[in-house]
């Protein structure tokens, strides 16, 4: 695992928050991108070395639906990065962990990424991420 790659936040209304978090960070979006097979709406904002990606359900059977219907608006996973992401899937399938995805799939913002389930990780969505080569 390398550094903490995004933290990912549910959100309701993308408008709103996209508002908020400009103020809060004092930047503006850098990227939006629909991931139609997910049903989410992403929007990423860079601060640093990290970033914040908004999550919003572009329909009412999107997993971020579910999770604010369940918990609300709020955090939703933590993703690091990982140098290969095939290898890491192996190493953490083997210390016992519940992957949500055994083979990665295509994410936003030119990544392979895999969750973990939060079962096995104390309630906390994990996502691995590997930027794809261009
Ligand atoms: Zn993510």
């Amino acid at each position: 695992m390398k550094n903490i790659e995004h933290i990912g936040i549910a959100v309701k209304d993308m408008t709103v928050s996209k508002d908020l978090f400009s103020k809060l960070l004092n930047t503006t979006p850098y990227k939006t991108e629909k991931v139609e097979t997910e049903g989410v709406e992403t929007m990423f904002f860079k601060t640093g070395e990290t970033k914040i990606e908004l999550l919003s359900a572009t329909n009412e059977n999107s997993p971020i639906a579910k999770f604010i219907a369940k918990k609300g608006e709020g955090i939703h996973h933590i993703a690091f990065e990982v140098k290969d992401i095939e290898a890491e899937i192996t190493r953490l399938e083997k210390e016992g962990f519940t992957l949500i995805n055994s083979t990665p799939k295509n994410g936003a913002d030119n990544k392979k990424i895999a969750f973990l389930h939060p079962k096995s990780t104390n309630g906390v969505l994990i996502e691995i991420c590997q930027e794809k080569a261009h």
